[in-house]
């Protein structure tokens, strides 16, 4: 995913436009299955002297809700913008800020790689509102009620219990 840059440097153009399919992204999440290559859509840009680099990634996944381990599908497309230099061209330590341009080549792959750690969900659901599986005996619960006691009782109420009982008898 590198981008010669030598049009733009040597102001023969403002304008780069590029297309990248990512093919490594599987091996950097292990608790997701790509279903493809992560699509890169982009351009690099330049407007008196600065340069700026926007692009769109796309990825299709297959990962389980983290309630009720149903198999889910997602598409999902990321934004990206952020400035490029040319390296050495940069004062002071800020250059984090910066994606860097090294012997007229910009790399995407570290810039994407950042962006797919930021926007990744670490967890999805199947719907906000999944009710997840009962602890006891594993029911989907959103398919209905099992037949497990659902409230388990806190021992140091159980004894409040007791004692309210207690209280009842002696009326
Ligand atoms: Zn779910
Ligand atoms: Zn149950």
């Amino acid at each position: 995913m590198r981008v010669d840059m030598t049009p733009i440097l040597t102001g023969k153009t403002d304008k780069i436009p590029f297309v990248f399919d990512y093919e490594d992204a599987a091996e950097l999440f292990s608790e997701v299955s790509f279903d493809g290559p992560v699509h890169i859509d982009g351009v690099i840009t330049e407007r008196s002297g600065c340069m700026l680099l926007t692009l769109k990634a796309s990825v299709s996944y297959t990962t389980e809700c983290a309630r009720c381990l149903k198999e889910l599908h997602r598409s999902l497309t990321f934004d990206l913008s952020k400035n490029a230099a040319v390296s050495g061209s940069l004062e002071g330590d800020d250059n984090d800020d910066y994606v860097i341009v090294e012997n007229s080549v910009l790399d995407l792959r570290d810039p994407v790689e950042e962006l797919l750690f930021l926007e990744l969900p670490s967890r999805d659901l199947c719907s906000d509102d999944c009710q997840g599986l009962c602890p006891k005996c594993g029911k989907d619960l959103n398919e209905g009620k099992c037949n497990c006691e659902t409230k388990e009782i806190d021992p140091r109420l159980e004894v409040l219990k007791k004692f309210l009982q207690n209280n009842d008898d002696n009326n």
